[in-house]
């Protein structure tokens, strides 16, 4: 990774804004991309790439037609569909078969200015541009609880407190589900009890999945959500599910896992994968954001400035059970 000079961005056009001082979170999605993982195949851009999808900024200028003013603070929605494909059609654009991810498959945020879609654009009344940029992981997490209908009667499980398994204990708390997260880092665990969730130690798989169902009231857990996309936590969160009960997969991996099939019939279990959200679905994000950005910035381990960036991403692979989230800041 490099810094250069690229060339200045055009005046936004109609349906354009272009957007400055961004503040960029990095996830885990950006390790797979930076080293490859992420093929064409795979959904993966080409290099070079200008990375950055978890974005905040502030207005420089909008085209004609939009009310956004400059120096508005604004999260911007990193997905853009194709409008023709089945999940288009079907009306899931965060599953498009040509979806274009900012900082991916086009060039994102950690850059000076992002001209954007004003559409992809969404005005956020939160002063830490940083604290702003987490609507994206915190959009995940509104998707995995819609994804898992999660609702205020429901015993929820959630393997992994990363970024990510927070967020979804922090919107399955919001909806008035009792949470359980699961992680073998005890730092973890506290914020999630911050939050108000139970938290265990990860231990062996036999362990977590005997634990959690004793948790759940002995019948097993009616949700279960992993968070990690590591084999053994996919697998002990269909072991630990209750019958007619949903597993929510929200942690990305190419690894395979062996599950045994009689858990889908017998139990009759939803299987629910999530993919990014869609643009309803990061409005309520942003929401969640301005609500609870005191837990939300406590998600936020390490800042770096702009021109440190590939020493950021090199800290943040380097140094994965210290770093919770990376964000990098422009001037
Ligand atoms: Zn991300
Ligand atoms: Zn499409």
């Amino acid at each position: 990774m490099e810094i250069v000079d690229v060339p200045e961005p055009h005046e936004p056009g109609p349906g354009e804004v272009l957007v400055g001082s961004m503040a960029v979170g990095i996830c885990g999605s950006d390790y797979h991309f930076f080293s490859g993982h992420l093929t064409e195949e795979a959904g993966g851009g080409q290099f070079p790439r200008i990375q950055g999808h978890e974005v905040a900024g502030t207005v420089v200028a909008a085209g004609p037609g939009s009310e956004l003013e400059p120096g508005r603070a604004v999260a911007l929605y990193p997905l853009s569909s194709c409008g023709e494909c089945y999940p288009c059609r079907a009306g899931r654009p965060n599953t498009c078969d040509n979806f274009q991810l900012i900082g991916i498959h086009v060039d994102g945020g950690l850059q000076e200015q992002l001209l954007m879609p004003a559409d992809h654009v969404f005005p956020i009344e939160e002063d830490d541009l940083g604290v702003a940029a987490m609507a994206e992981p915190i959009s995940i997490g509104v998707r995995a609880v819609t994804r898992g209908r999660i609702g205020a009667d429901d015993r929820v499980v959630v393997l992994g407190g990363g970024p990510i398994g927070q967020s979804v204990c922090l919107l399955a708390r919001e909806r008035g589900a009792e949470v359980l997260v699961v992680d073998p880092q005890e730092k973890r665990l506290g914020l999630s009890r911050e939050m108000g969730a139970d938290a265990m130690r990860w231990t062996t798989p036999d362990e977590v999945v005997q634990h959690a169902r004793e948790w759940a009231g002995g019948e097993g857990v009616p949700v279960a959500v992993d968070a990690t996309g590591v084999p053994q936590a996919v697998r002990a969160a269909v072991d630990m599910a209750a019958s007619a009960g949903r597993v929510v997969q929200v942690g990305m991996s190419g690894e395979e896992v062996q599950l045994r099939v009689g858990s889908f019939t017998e139990k009759e279990l939803d299987m629910l994968g999530v993919c990014c959200c869609g643009g309803g679905e990061f409005a309520e994000a942003v929401a969640a954001v301005e609500r609870n950005a005191n837990t939300v910035r406590r998600l936020i381990s390490h800042e770096f400035e702009l021109e440190r960036a590939p020493e950021a991403i090199d800290f943040a692979m380097s140094n994965p059970s210290e770093v919770m989230k990376v964000v990098i800041r422009g001037a």
